[in-house]
C-alpha cells in the first residue's frame, strides 16, 4: 500500500474517529472529514501544474496545514520535503536548493520567526509575483509559494486559496489516482536532525512510511482510543513516522498542544483532550516534569510516554513515570535514514530492559554489530550497529557518494552508533561514534558519565564532551544544568561524587554550569556547539 491507500483503509475502518485535534488552532477532524480536505490539497497542488514526483516543501511549526500538506502531497503522488521550522535564510536556501523544491507551503510567522520575510530575503521576486507563481533567479526550481494566513500576503497564494482551486469532481478524482502511485516510489524527503553537523536529505518511500508506522503502532499497542499528545516537531521522523503514520494505522488521534514545544500547553492538552500517550524527546521530558512538579495537574488519562531520538538516563525514566504518574515508559530507537525505528521496547518489558536497553529489534529487520575492520562481533560486544531490511532509505537525495558510504552493496546501512546487541534481540546504545572521546588512549562514551552525573541530587541535566588536551589528546568537560534552587556545584564536589564509582579517567576534568543547552528543533543537544563554548572560555 501507498500512504494514500493506507489513509483510505483507516477512513473505512475508523471514519468517525478523530484523526487530529489542533488545540492552538481550535480545529478538529475525523478521519472521514480529513480525507476530503487532504484531497482538496492534493487536487489544488496538481492544479498548480505540479507533476507526479515533484517536490513540495513544508516549512512550518506543528499545525494543521503541515499535516494536510504532507498527506495531500502523498495522495497527489508528490514528494513532501520536511523543512525545519527554525531555519534562517542561509539554511532555508540550502534546503530548498538541495531538495529542488518546486512549491512550498509555509507559515507567515511564529514567535520571533518571520517566515515571509526570510523567504523574501532569498526570493526577492516573491512580493511581485502573482498568485504565488514565482520566477526566481536565486531559486530556479521554486515555482509556487503558499502561505497559511488569513491575510493575503503580497505575491503569495493563501492556504485557503489552495483548498479552493479544485472543484468537487477534481478532488474526488484523487481516489482514482492512488493505484498509479507505486508504494516503492519516494514519498518524503526528510532532513536528518543536524546533531553532528549539516543535515542530510534522506529519501523515504511510501512503503517505508506505511510499514514502519504499522510495526510501531503494533508494538505500542495503539488502538482507536489512543490519543497522543504530540510534543515532537512534525518535520522529523519522530513526528512523521512514529507519530503520524503509527497513529494512522489504528485510527488513533493526534493532539497538537501548541505550534512549538511548550510544557504548560502539553500538560493542559493532556487534561483537556484526555491524552493516553505522550510523545517527546528526553530533553522535552526534563522540562515537562519540571512544569508538572509546579502545576500538579491531574493527568489521569495518561498511561504511557514514548521517548526517543537521544539517550534517556535511567533517572529520567523513573522521573517521567513517577512525576507524570504513568503505567509505562517506552523507548524508540532509530534514525531518519531507517525511516524511523530500528529498536523499540515491548509492553511487559522488565525494569532492567526499560532502563538499560533501547528495546528489541523491530520485526522484519536484520541487525549486526561490526568492529573497526568491518568484522561482525559477538553478542554482548560493542561496535558499530548496522541494519538491513525494508526500512533503509532509498538514499540521500542526489548524493550517490554519501549514500554508498552509508549503505553498502549488500544492503547493510551503517548507523554511526556504537552499540551492543544482546543474544535475546535487545540492544544497548553506547553512544555516537562521532561523540566518542579518546583520552590518553582510553575510549570513553559520554553517555555512561552523563547517566552517572544525572543521579547527583543537585544536577538536573548533564552533557559531556571531549575537549582538546595537549598531553592526553582529549579531556572530558561536563556541562551541567542544576536543579531549581541550587546555585553552584564545584569540580571538587563532582570529583568526590564520582570517586570509587567511575574510573578516574572518566571523571570530568572541567565542569561548566549552564542554564540552557544548544539544541536542534527536536531537542537534541548539539555537542559540537558545547565544544565551541568550552573553547571560548579557555582561550
Ligand atoms: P545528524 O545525522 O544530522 O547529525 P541525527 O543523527 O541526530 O542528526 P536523526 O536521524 O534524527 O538525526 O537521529 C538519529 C540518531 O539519534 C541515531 O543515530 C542515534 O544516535 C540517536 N538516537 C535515536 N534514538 C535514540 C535513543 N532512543 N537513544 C539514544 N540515541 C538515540
Ligand atoms: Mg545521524
Amino acid at each position: 500500500r501507498n500512504v494514500g491507500q493506507q489513509l483510505e483503509k483507516t477512513v473505512a475502518e475508523y471514519g468517525s474517529t478523530e484523526a487530529i485535534v489542533s488545540c492552538h488552532e481550535q480545529k478538529r477532524y475525523t478521519f472521514r472529514s480529513l480525507i476530503e480536505e487532504v484531497d482538496r490539497v492534493a487536487a489544488g497542488l496538481l492544479k498548480l501544474g505540479l507533476k507526479q514526483g515533484d517536490h513540495v516543501g513544508i516549512w512550518a511549526p506543528n499545525n494543521m496545514h503541515w499535516y494536510l500538506t504532507m498527506l495531500g502531497a502523498a495522495r497527489a503522488g508528490l514528494v513532501s520535503v520536511a523543512i525545519n521550522s527554525a531555519l534562517q535564510a542561509r539554511e532555508l536556501d540550502y534546503c530548498l536548493k538541495k531538495a529542488k523544491v518546486k512549491a512550498v507551503v509555509m507559515s507567515e510567522t511564529f514567535k520571533s520567526q518571520n517566515f515571509y520575510e526570510i523567504m523574501k530575503s532569498i526570493c526577492p521576486e516573491l512580493p511581485d509575483s502573482v498568485d504565488g507563481r514565482i520566477n526566481s533567479v536565486n531559486l530556479p526550481h521554486l515555482k509556487h509559494v503558499i502561505i497559511d494566513t488569513p491575510n493575503r500576503l503580497k505575491g503569495a497564494l493563501s492556504f485557503d486559496d489552495l483548498l479552493g482551486l479544485s472543484n468537487r469532481t477534481e478532488y474526488e478524482a484523487i481516489t482514482q489516482l492512488q493505484r498509479h502511485i507505486a508504494p516503492d516510489s519516494a514519498c518524503n524527503i526528510q532532513f536528518t536532525s543536524g546533531t553532528t553537523g549539516h543535515p542530510k536529505a534522506a529519501v523515504i518511500s511510501h512503503y517505508h512510511f506505511v510499514n514502519n508506522g504499522i510495526h510501531i503502532s503494533n508494538r505500542n499497542q495503539f488502538d482507536s482510543n489512543t490519543r497522543i499528545c504530540v510534543q515532537v516537531p512534525l518535520f522529523h521522523a519522530f513526528g512523521t513516522v512514529i507519530t503520524i503514520m503509527a497513529a494512522m494505522d489504528k485510527g488513533s488521534t493526534l493532539v497538537l498542544p501548541a505550534a512549538g514545544f511548550s510544557p504548560a500547553d502539553s500538560l493542559k492538552a493532556i487534561v483537556d483532550e484526555k491524552c493516553t500517550v505522550i510523545h517527546g524527546t528526553p530533553t522535552m521530558y526534563v522540562d515537562l516534569i519540571k512544569k508538572q512538579r509546579e502545576l500538579k495537574l491531574p493527568l489521569k488519562t495518561a498511561k504511557m510516554a514514548v521517548t526517543g531520538g537521544a539517550p534517556c538516563s535511567p533517572q529520567l525514566f523513573l522521573d517521567i513515570k513517577n512525576v507524570l504518574g504513568l503505567e509505562r515508559v517506552q523507548t524508540v530507537f532509530g534514525m531518519t535514514e531507517t525511516t524511523a525505528i530500528i529498536f523499540q521496547t515491548r509492553p511487559g518489558d522488565s525494569m532492567d530492559q526499560i532502563l538499560n536497553t533501547v528495546g528489541h529489534l523491530q520485526d522484519h529487520v536484520e541487525a549486526k554489530v561490526i568492529d573497526a575492520e568491518g568484522k561482525t562481533v559477538g553478542f554482548g560486544e560493542s561496535g558499530e550497529l548496522c541494519v538491513r531490511g525494508y526500512l533503509t532509505m532509498l538514499g540521500y537525495y542526489e548524493d550517490e557518494e554519501k549514500t554508498n558510504e552509508t549503505i553498502g552493496r549488500d544492503g547493510w546501512l551503517r548507523t554511526g552508533d556504537q552499540f551492543i546487541l544482546q543474544a535475546d534481540g535487545y540492544g544497548r546504545i553506547v553512544g555516537r561514534l562521532k561523540e566518542m572521546i579518546i583520552r590518553g588512549g582510553e575510549n570513553i562514551f559520554p553517555k555512561e558519565v552523563e547517566d552517572f552525573l544525572n543521579s547527583h541530587p543537585d544536577i538536573c541535566e548533564t552533557h559531556v564532551v571531549g575537549v582538546p588536551c595537549e598531553r592526553l589528546g582529549e579531556e572530558l568537560c561536563a556541562f551541567v544544568r542544576l536543579q531549581d534552587g541550587v546555585t553552584k556545584i564545584s569540580r571538587d564536589e563532582i570529583k568526590e561524587f564520582c570517586k570509587g564509582k567511575l574510573a578516574h579517567f572518566k571523571i570530568p576534568r572541567y565542569v561548566i554550569r549552564v542554564d540552557n543547552f544548544p539544541k536542534t528543533a527536536s531537542g537534541k543537544i548539539q555537542k559540537f556547539k558545547l565544544v565551541e563554548v568550552y573553547e571560548k572560555e579557555h582561550q
